[in-house]
């Protein structure tokens, strides 16, 4: 930036040969090694989403990068119920996500709704490839487990965006949580039908 504004045609001829010549070898990793990427959203400090990223590369053995923070939108605030609606959220995550970016996941430190329910952990978007979750409550003295729960939340939002329902096993991290004692339970890991599920769906379309 400070480049083009001291000497634009030559900054701009050369950031159109860098173009050439990087663009393939982008677009061929992209298709390659697929990444998701993981934003924190609001005030999440940084270290929240860091701590995420392990256990996310385990799950879905892809790059798991740390993205730029998101803003919370001030429309996805409702002032009667003190809370967010996750469902606001979703779409400014869309607008940042980069095309490189297999899935971008949005983390959270506010309380989360949307219509008809008292709370949500999180929501996701398959179509976007977006997915927001909260710490909020998620929260507790012990870190381990308060981690585990933010694991276990960020895996069951990005298994939605890959298409993936709820469960019927309780220990299936697709299960449907309405309760702190049902996140816990539950673990990351997907049962063998959903892993089989998430990695079908995730291959790659056919090349033309
Ligand atoms: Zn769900
Ligand atoms: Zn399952």
């Amino acid at each position: 930036m400070l480049v083009l504004e001291s000497s634009p045609v030559l900054s701009l001829g050369l950031l159109t040969a860098l173009a050439a010549f990087v663009s393939p070898e982008v677009s061929r990793q992209a298709r390659e090694k697929p990444v998701i990427a993981v934003a924190p959203v609001g005030r999440t400090p940084r270290e929240a989403v860091e701590q995420l990223l392990p256990v996310l590369r385990e799950t879905f053995h892809c790059d798991i990068v740390a993205a730029a923070g998101v803003f919370l939108p001030t429309s996805s605030f409702n002032a009667s119920r003190a809370q967010y609606l996750s469902s606001a959220i979703l779409p400014v995550l869309a607008a940042v996500k980069r095309p490189e970016w297999e899935r971008l996941l949005g983390v959270a430190d506010v309380d989360l709704y949307v219509p008809d329910l008292n709370f949500v952990f999180g929501e996701a978007d398959a179509r976007r490839g977006v997915a927001v979750f909260s710490l909020d409550r998620l929260r507790d003295a012990d870190e381990r487990l308060a981690a585990r729960r933010a694991a276990t939340e960020a895996i069951h939002e990005l298994g939605h965006t890959y298409g993936l329902g709820h469960c019927s096993r309780s220990n299936c991290v697709m299960w449907f949580s309405n309760t702190l004692v049902e996140t816990d339970r539950k673990g990351v890991r997907f049962c063998p039908e959903h892993e089989r599920e998430l990695a079908r769906n995730r291959r790659p379309p056919p090349e033309n």
